[in-house]
C-alpha cells in the first residue's frame, strides 16, 4: 500500500499518522507490525510529539549539527546541494515499525508518526506501507 505527500523540504515535518492507519485499514492489517518506509534519501521517517515546539527544536538542532549551506562532498558535483539531507535521512532513518493490534496502531499518547523532509526544495515523497503478522498459536 503507497501513499503520497507533498513537501516544502527543509525539515518540513508532516504527520503521517492517519494516512498511515488508513493503510492498515485497506491491508487488512489486525495484528503484527506495520513497516513505514520511504522511498527516499533525504527524509526521515521517525516518531514525534508532533507540536510548534518540538518542531522548531528538531530543526534548529539539525541546523546546528548538520547546517544546509556547510561545504559537502556530494554537493560538488554540481547535480544537487541536499548533501546536508543525505547525511540526516541516514542519521534518522527511512523507515520504521509500528505495532499493530486490533486494527489500530499502537502509540504512546503524544507520539505521531512524522516523516520529516531535508531536503533543499519542495517535493512529492512516496511512503510504502507493508504489513507483516503475527501468525501464533497463541493470542
Ligand atoms: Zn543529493
Amino acid at each position: 500500500m503507497r501513499f503520497q505527500v507533498n513537501t516544502q523540504g527543509h525539515e518540513d515535518s508532516i504527520d503521517i499518522t492517519d494516512q498511515v492507519a488508513e493503510a492498515i485499514k485497506q491491508l487488512g492489517l489486525i495484528d503484527g507490525i506495520a513497516v513505514v518506509f520511504g522511498l527516499h534519501s533525504t527524509i526521515g521517517i521517525t516518531t514525534l510529539e508532533y507540536e510548534k515546539g518540538v518542531l522548531q527544536d528538531v530543526h534548529d538542532v539539525f541546523e546546528r549539527l548538520i547546517p544546509e549551506n556547510a561545504e559537502y562532498k556530494h554537493n560538488l558535483r554540481g547535480i544537487d546541494h541536499n548533501g546536508a539531507a543525505h547525511i540526516k535521512s541516514a542519521m534518522v532513518g527511512t523507515h520504521l515499525p509500528v505495532p499493530v493490534e486490533e486494527g489500530q496502531l499502537v502509540l504512546g499518547q503524544w507520539q505521531r508518526i512524522v516523516l520529516i523532509d531535508f531536503d533543499e526544495r519542495a517535493r512529492t515523497r512516496d511512503i510504502l506501507v507493508k504489513a507483516l503478522t503475527s501468525a501464533t498459536t497463541k493470542p
